[in-house]
């Protein structure tokens, strides 16, 4: 039996009960299918088969979960922070133990290869583990001496927040956002994507095997303009983390507005990979590579953007089309698969699209962009290669969100620096020189929350992660999320040496 048979067969275990049965929410520690609700088909990015149905969310349970957020708050909020450390722990365990079964009901769910996917449940079980520890500290401040006063800082949970995360690596950015909010002490209400809703059900689950009381993790499910519209301007919310496009952070803005609802979004971007003549250029075109065309592309720090020096443009460009030719498009479940499907005929359409505009605006589409026969009933592309493109067109400015490298050459530091911040995204970029003056200069100017110097995405999760310009307000990692998450108060007290003014004697 070859291993993607073996993985077909494991997957269909794991994905029969979302077949089976139709897929609810899970509000105040139960699952909730109301009757005559609303549903909607999920589909399987490998071969547009329904992978079951989903109930859509309306105002009513929407209500319901934040209510059951709002109360449940209090009691989690004055939890012994070392015993909030303990059940997130505990969750991280069971996270670990249905690592398999996690890892093939995503990778069925939003397309995204096997061979990375394996990782998702250690990386969200990391995830509580590193935000569990942090717990006992997160109430803590600055203490500010001065003469006749002190003050000092502490934090308080700012109370039920509503998170709302993406298709494309779902379970990973689920768990990156629940786990600081609920070691702050805050309750959450959680709406995973309408295009990838399986692995938050199993995290729901998980979470109430692992002591988290009933309320204190709602998930409902549901599209962006209903549910999440409905959470976003629920008054109970507190606060709203994003993960998605700019153009939604702008709605959840303006839903938001009215109960002036504190925000954090992680967006889009347009990241640049600058590429110097000075570089370790083998290590180079592996990070090239790898931070494009892996996760499908479908990954907001990817580095969609190469610029190239052009005293070495032309030799790089050629041992990159070798590279692209060669990558391993196949169903998610193969481990030998790199690039999976994409991860809605809607997007693949998209992608397909920008393909038309570079031809269109008169760039090269070097290698790629077409779909593989053999691979029809799916949502597949060739990754695609796109060179003589310049930083005016769309191919250049706009976030594709698929396997699309679009490269152009440099003359000059300025002149990369140039092109690397004119664009409206600012999330990451990534700079590959010897030069370590040079890469100091770089990191200096450029514009994004987030720079690489001679590596790929690295993740430390102490350090922030987020974006500048249309990329994104605030920042996660570390004491970072729980800025967002806690209220900091001041508590100034006097040593009884100052003069306390007095009128009317
Ligand atoms: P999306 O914005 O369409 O959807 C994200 C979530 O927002 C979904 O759950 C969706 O249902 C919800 N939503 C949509 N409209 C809403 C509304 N009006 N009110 C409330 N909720 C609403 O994004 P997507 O297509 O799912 O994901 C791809 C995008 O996410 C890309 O732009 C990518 O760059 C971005 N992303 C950013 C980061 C980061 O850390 N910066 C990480 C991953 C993905």
């Amino acid at each position: 039996m070859s291993d993607l048979t073996k993985n077909q067969d494991a997957a269909s275990k794991y994905l029969a009960p979302f077949k089976d049965i139709v897929t609810g929410h899970f509000i105040n520690g139960e699952i909730v299918r109301p009757d005559k609700s609303k549903t909607f088909e999920n589909l399987c990015p490998a071969d547009s088969s329904s992978l079951g149905e989903i109930c859509q969310a309306t105002q009513t349970e929407v209500d319901e979960a934040c209510t059951c957020a709002a109360e449940a708050f209090p009691k989690w909020r004055d939890l012994a922070p070392n015993e909030r450390r303990v059940r997130l722990h505990t969750l991280a365990d069971h996270i670990e133990e249905r690592a398999e079964e996690i890892a093939l009901v995503e990778s069925m769910d939003c397309g995204q290869p096997i061979r990375f996917m394996k990782q998702a449940a250690i990386r969200g079980a990391a995830n509580f583990r590193f935000f569990a520890d942090k717990a006992p500290e997160a109430c803590n401040g600055l203490a500010l001496h001065q003469t006749e006063h002190t003050n000092y800082t502490m934090r308080t949970p700012i109370g039920p927040v509503g998170i709302i995360t993406p298709w494309n690596t779902p379970f990973m950015l689920a768990t990156w956002k629940i786990a600081p909010a609920l070691a702050a002490g805050c309750t959450v209400v959680h709406k995973p994507a309408e295009l990838s809703p399986l692995s938050a059900m199993i995290l729901a689950e998980i979470s109430a095997e692992s002591g988290i009381p009933p309320g204190v993790w709602n998930t409902v499910n549901g599209i962006g303009e209903t549910t999440g519209k409905a959470i976003s301007e629920h008054e109970l919310i507190k606060a709203v983390a994003l993960v998605g496009e700019s153009t939604t952070g702008g709605h959840i803005m303006r839903q938001g507005a009215d109960t002036l609802k504190r925000v954090h979004f992680e967006l889009g971007g347009k990241n640049p990979v600058i590429v110097f003549d000075d570089a370790d250029l083998d290590r180079a075109l592996d990070a090239v590579v790898f931070m494009i065309y892996s996760l499908n592309g479908q990954r907001c720090t990817s580095s969609s953007r190469l610029l190239i020096q052009n005293t070495i443009k032309d030799d790089f460009l050629v041992a990159l089309e070798e590279r692209v030719k060669k990558l391993r498009v196949g169903h998610p479940l193969d481990p030998l698969t790199e690039v999976g499907p994409l991860i809605h005929r809607e997007h693949l359409e998209k992608v397909l699209g920008y393909i038309d505009i570079a031809r269109t605006e008169r760039a090269t589409v070097k290698v790629g962009g077409d779909q593989p026969p053999e691979l029809s009933s799916g949502n597949y592309i060739n990754p695609a290669l796109i060179t003589d493109a310049t930083n005016a067109m769309r191919v250049a400015r706009e976030e594709i969100f698929g396997p699309v490298l679009t490269t152009m050459g440099f003359s000059s530091e300025e002149e990369a620096v140039e092109l690397a911040n004119d664009s409206v995204y600012g999330l990451s970029g990534y700079i590959w020189t010897k030069d370590v003056g040079r890469a100091m200069r770089l990191a200096n100017k450029i514009e994004a929350g987030m720079l690489w110097v001679n590596s790929e995405n690295n993740r430390n999760l102490p350090s922030p992660f987020g974006g500048m310009k249309m990329s994104g307000i605030g920042r996660d990692g570390g004491d970072y999320s729980f800025d967002f998450y806690m209220e900091t108060k001041n508590v100034c007290i006097a040593h009884d040496t100052h003069k306390v003014p007095s009128l009317g004697k």
